[in-house]
């Protein structure tokens, strides 16, 4: 059935893009998306992709295309921040990952997740406009006006502000507090496996934890590239609320220098000497996304911390509900917008909490808690499927 209402998509990011995709496989031709950056693209990074996430990209059929970058994830562990021995070691078979979670967990360079997700949305009838950053947005009984920087102007029925940590849809509809600093920097660098020749990579995904320190990496590629991130608590720190300042690896040992020589290596083979840094700010959790003809999804919605993995799989959770509410409502986005809400807050919500939570137990000063199992809590979160689950 193909639906006539128009639906302008800002920020064609991990969430953006979702929605684009599973709205037009539910019959809404009529979907623009907006994106400021010129190009599509996504920053040099990996992302871990839990079997939430997995579950809705087999579910829009995109399985095969993921399958291309990265197969399914199968060891995991915990290492001495030191010594490099290991802490924790877990072994799980894909059959028994499907059994158990229904799906598997991938680790991807998020460029190629998000071409995965690019190539499925069908571009026709200039249905994705580049170089249009929002400035300015406005409603009235008949729609949404948007205004972006080109000087273009837009009207929609409805609008789904994807745009992110800094969303200029929230600051502007919603009532929102200023961000706060969490304390926290995060260096990423994404390395080429032939600099770190001989690097064991069992477990797939190892982390190294410490006091108020934390180090983690896994192979990308089929094995290519060797993705890495490192935490530091800093609270006297400060710092924009970005992902994308370039600094030297120089700024990281200066943090990190007292860490496995392994550690140190895969940190120094950065191309160019240089990784990116992250100052990690939080802001309030919000009651409601929606206002009036304007919904939010995803980082727009609610901002976390990486510390729970759990950022980008609550803005696939929430793209693939709200396609399923337009469509479970015929288009009708007034019921469209407070089913969504109904289903997706309180979950999102949740991980916003408990995702800084679990950085500062993942960084404890206390051993025991660095020796618990970082995925421990999670396996009913993973049971969660957004393409069946009631709503
Ligand atoms: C390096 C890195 C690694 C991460 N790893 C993980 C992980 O392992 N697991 C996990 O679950 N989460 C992870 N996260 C978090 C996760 O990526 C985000 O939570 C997720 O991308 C949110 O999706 P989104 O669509 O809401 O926002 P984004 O993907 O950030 O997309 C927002 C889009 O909006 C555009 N935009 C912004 N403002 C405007 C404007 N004014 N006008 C038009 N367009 C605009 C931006 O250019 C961008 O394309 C990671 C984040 C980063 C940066």
């Amino acid at each position: 059935m193909s639906h006539g209402i128009s639906i302008g998509i800002v920020g064609a990011g991990l969430g953006g893009m979702t929605a684009a995709v599973a709205l037009q496989q539910r019959g809404f031709r009529n979907v623009t998306v907006f994106e400021q950056a010129p190009l599509l693209g996504e920053i040099g990074a990996g992302i871990t992709v839990g079997p939430n996430i997995t579950k809705i990209l087999n579910g829009l059929g995109l399985d095969a295309a993921v399958e291309s970058f990265a197969s399914g994830t199968t060891t995991f562990g915990t290492n001495h921040y030191q010594t490099g021995e290991r802490i924790l070691f877990t072994e799980r078979s894909l059959e028994e990952a499907l059994k158990k979670q229904g799906a598997l967990t991938r680790h991807l360079h998020r460029a190629d997740l998000h071409k995965v997700l690019e190539n499925a949305f069908n571009k026709e009838g200039d249905s994705l406009r580049l170089d249009h950053a929002l400035e300015h947005i406005e409603q009235n009984d008949d729609g949404v006006t948007l205004r972006f920087a080109n000087g273009a102007t837009e009207r929609c029925d409805v609008v789904i502000a994807c745009d992110g940590l800094k969303s200029v849809v929230r600051d502007t509809l919603f009532d929102t507090q200023p961000p706060t600093f969490t304390g926290f920097l995060t260096w990423r660098g994404l390395v080429d496996a032939d600099d770190v020749q001989g690097l064991d990579v069992v477990p797939h995904f190892a982390g190294y934890p410490s006091e108020g320190r934390m180090f983690a990496r896994y192979p990308l590629r089929h094995g290519r590239q060797i993705n890495w991130v490192a935490n530091a608590y800093r609270p006297q720190a400060t710092g924009e609320e970005s992902w994308n300042d370039w600094t030297d690896v120089s700024e990281v040992l200066a943090h990190l220098g007292d860490y496995h020589s392994e550690v140190q290596r895969i940190i120094n083979a950065s191309p160019d000497g240089r990784c990116l840094r992250w100052a990690l700010h939080s802001r309030q959790p919000l009651d409601s996304w929606t206002a009036g003809r304007v919904v939010l999804l995803g980082d727009a919605a609610h901002p976390m911390t990486p510390f729970y993995g759990m950022g980008a799989g609550m803005a696939f959770e929430d793209a693939a509900v709200l396609a399923r509410c337009f469509e479970a409502d015929n288009g009708d986005w007034q019921s469209a917008f407070a089913r969504y809400e109904k289903a997706r807050v309180a979950r999102a919500n949740k991980f916003h909490v408990k995702s800084l939570e679990r950085g500062k137990t993942y960084m404890s000063a206390d051993p025991a808690d660095r020796a618990k199992q970082p995925s421990a809590g999670m396996a009913k979160e993973f049971v969660y499927n957004a393409m069946t689950v009631e709503i």
